[in-house]
């Protein structure tokens, strides 16, 4: 029987840290504040919402929503992006994504309008090229972050391991991937024209599914010992929610795994929540 790897108990530790970021500054009168932009009232982007106000308030972490209509034009969007930027209370911005169809054509545009410094769900090429320099400007996108924080709370190490990372889009399998080099794993990026995947994957010591396909990892893909994080997350045919791993058949063979839900996706949140102290504190130590 693997060992469950629980994004509850990883979430909780990292919250512990954030709290006491968060009672740092408030001690120096500082209000650590996540500016939020949505545009329009996408189902998934008002239930992250709620997720996330709901663990700022848990961390004494402020909220402020700009909320535009979803025919919102490019530049009503970017008028809110330079209201945040502008605001010197808000330290961390998140704007939910993927943008209306309409707003699509220059999302990048958009995305970088705003301040790396606010950038805490790292979505500007500045936080995206500090994942692949190791600068600290910005911060790294929160998923990826999530897993390393989950691998780092359960002590496993990468160092020389095989890491293999299903899935390569530029949120997710991209920068895990590189977060996973620079703890010194070996790591392998499979997609839809890899070539006998299921024994890359067999071989790996350390599995990152990120593919968006309900339960496509089944047991053929894994080996004794293996640890895996499944960052997947879809809607099975039951209409539950599940991951990119198919758990039933994958738990009996390998050494450790996290649940979905209840693995990735809380860690993600906390790792958004603790980003904005992290931003208020680095603003504070500028003396602004
Ligand atoms: P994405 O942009 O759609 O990328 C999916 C990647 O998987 C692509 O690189 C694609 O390869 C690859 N892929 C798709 N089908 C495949 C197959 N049959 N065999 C091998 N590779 C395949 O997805 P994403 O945004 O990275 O998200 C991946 C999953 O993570 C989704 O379920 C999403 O909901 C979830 N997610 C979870 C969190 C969280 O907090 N837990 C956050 C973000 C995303 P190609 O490049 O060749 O097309």
């Amino acid at each position: 029987m693997a060992k469950r790897l629980s994004g509850k108990e990883v979430a909780a530790a990292l919250n512990e840290k954030t709290r006491a970021k968060a009672a740092e500054l408030n001690e120096k009168g500082i209000k650590p504040t996540l500016g939020i932009i949505r545009v329009g009232e996408n189902k998934s982007d008002l239930s992250y919402e709620k997720g996330i106000t709901n663990c700022c308030q848990f961390l004494t972490i402020e909220c402020e929503k700009l909320v535009l209509p979803a025919d919102a034009s490019q530049d009503e969007l970017l008028a809110a992006v330079e209201k945040m930027n502008r605001a010197d209370h808000i330290h961390g911005v998140l704007l939910f994504r993927p943008l209306p169809k309409h707003l699509q054509q220059n999302q990048a545009m958009i995305e970088n309008a705003l301040l790396s410094s606010k950038d805490v769900d790292g979505m500007t090429d500045i936080s995206m090229s500090s994942v692949f320099t190791g600068k600290t400007e910005g911060f790294p996108p929160c998923t990826p972050q999530a897993c390393m924080e989950i691998l780092d709370y359960y002590g496993i190490d990468c160092k020389g391991k095989k890491a293999v990372v299903v899935g390569r889009s530029l949120v997710t399998g991209k920068p895990v991937a590189m977060m996973l080099l620079r703890r010194d794993a070996t790591v392998t990026i499979c997609h839809t024209k890899t070539e006998d995947m299921a024994s890359l994957v067999r071989a790996a010591d350390i599995v990152i599914a990120a593919v968006g396909r309900a339960g496509i990892l089944d047991d053929t893909y894994f080996s004794p010992g293996q640890v895996v994080i499944d960052v997947g997350i879809n809607v099975d045919k039951e209409g539950k929610l599940c991951g990119d791993v198919d758990y039933a058949k994958a738990e009996p063979i390998v050494g450790a795994i996290t649940p979905v839900p209840g693995g990735v996706g809380g860690v993600t949140t906390s790792v958004l929540v603790s980003h904005v102290a992290e931003a208020a504190l680095k603003n504070c130590k500028k003396g602004r």
